[in-house]
This record gives structure tokens, C-alpha cells and sequence, in this order.
């Protein structure tokens, strides 16, 4: 514990939920919630009001487990998208990642994680069953598995593709699988679209 007291009050609970926040620690948080109070009105405020609206409207889609402000999600509303082909990816920043290559036209699924052991993720955990009684009550075409390259990964699209086996749809993966997590905002969009079109 340090005792520094300009760390208290306010600005010490903003300096705490600022350091709580991906890839920021407590340095970085501090000198955040400096900027943000010397600039009230600019930043600050506007802030504190996408927060809230944010926290007031951001749901998760029942249908895919995207995350948006309508429900059903914009992507499952969106009649000019092939409902008949879906992606199944891990996690809402795969499905961004997918989306700013603008070249996927079919809607997705999200699984909220991959199996791990390390983690404690068990298939219990994901939205499996959601995806089994999507896809019975309106079968797609094609499944295309977008999981990460690792044995976790590949592990689950095999559950997946366990699960669609007994069905005519047809299962794809993507020819080099997702990057993980971080390495995914470094990657060009060109290297996704790639790895779509060369799924098998
Ligand atoms: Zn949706």
C-alpha cells in the first residue's frame, strides 16, 4: 500500500477502476484520470455519458451472443446478410475483426470463450446449446469455424463439428484459424479475408 493521498477520495476510486481496465495498470491509470479531470468538460463528461449509455443499452443478442444496442443484433436483423452461413467465432473482438475486413456477408455465432482446462472453460460454458437449437430450428448451410489455432481451439471446433455431424450442414475452418486475442488488432484484413477463402 502507498499512502499517497492524492490518491484518495474521487479521484483515488477513478485511479482504481481506470487501473481494472485491459492493458492498463496503475501508472497508466493515474496519469488517465489526470487527463480526464483537467479536461471536465471535453473528455470527462462526454466520457461518463457513453459510459452510461453504454451500460443502460449494450445487451447481448439472444440469437448469436453479439453484443449491441437492438435485439435481436444489427448483424441478425440484417436481411441482406446470408442467414444460410454462419461463423463461429470465440469472442465479440473476432467478430470485429471479421467485420472490418467487410468481406463476410453471413451472420455469426459467439461462443464466449474456447475450451480451456487451464481456465476452467467446460463445454457447459459456452453457448453450444444456443447453437444446436439455433441451427435445428433454422438450419444454415454451412458452419465455418473462425477459433483460434491453438489445441484449445482446435479442440472446440471439433466439438462443434461433433455436434453438426449427424446433420447435412456442411463444416468449414478457416485455413490458418483466428489469431489470439491481442495479435488479432495487428493483423491486416487482408490475412483474414485469405484465411476465409481458402477454408476447408
Ligand atoms: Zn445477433
Amino acid at each position: 500500500m502507498n499512502n499517497d493521498r492524492s490518491k484518495d477520495g474521487a479521484l483515488g476510486h477513478l485511479i482504481k477502476h481506470l487501473a481494472g481496465l485491459p492493458g492498463l495498470g496503475p501508472r497508466s491509470a493515474r496519469r488517465a484520470a489526470l487527463h480526464l479531470v483537467m479536461r471536465k468538460d471535453d473528455i470527462l463528461r462526454p466520457l461518463a455519458a457513453a459510459l452510461m449509455e453504454a451500460a443502460e443499452k449494450v445487451q447481448t443478442c439472444p440469437n448469436c451472443r453479439n453484443l449491441d444496442d437492438i435485439s435481436p443484433c444489427r448483424i441478425c436483423q440484417d436481411t441482406h446478410r446470408d442467414q444460410g452461413l454462419v461463423c463461429v467465432v470465440s469472442g465479440v473482438s473476432d467478430l470485429w475483426a471479421i467485420e472490418r475486413t467487410g468481406g463476410y456477408r453471413g451472420v455469426y455465432h459467439v461462443l464466449g470463450g474456447i475450451l480451456s482446462a487451464l481456465d476452467g472453460i467446460s463445454i457447459a460454458d459456452l453457448s453450444l446449446d444456443l447453437l444446436k437449437s439455433r441451427i435445428s430450428d433454422n438450419p444454415p448451410r454451412e458452419v465455418i469455424l473462425a477459433l483460434p489455432a491453438t489445441v484449445d481451439g482446435q479442440a472446440t471446433s471439433h466439438v462443434v463439428m461433433d455436434m453438426l455431424s449427424e446433420t447435412p450442414i456442411k463444416t468449414s475452418r478457416l485455413a490458418h484459424g483466428m489469431p489470439v486475442g491481442g495479435e488479432l488488432d495487428y493483423l491486416d484484413d487482408g490475412t483474414i479475408l485469405t484465411a476465409f477463402r481458402a477454408r476447408g
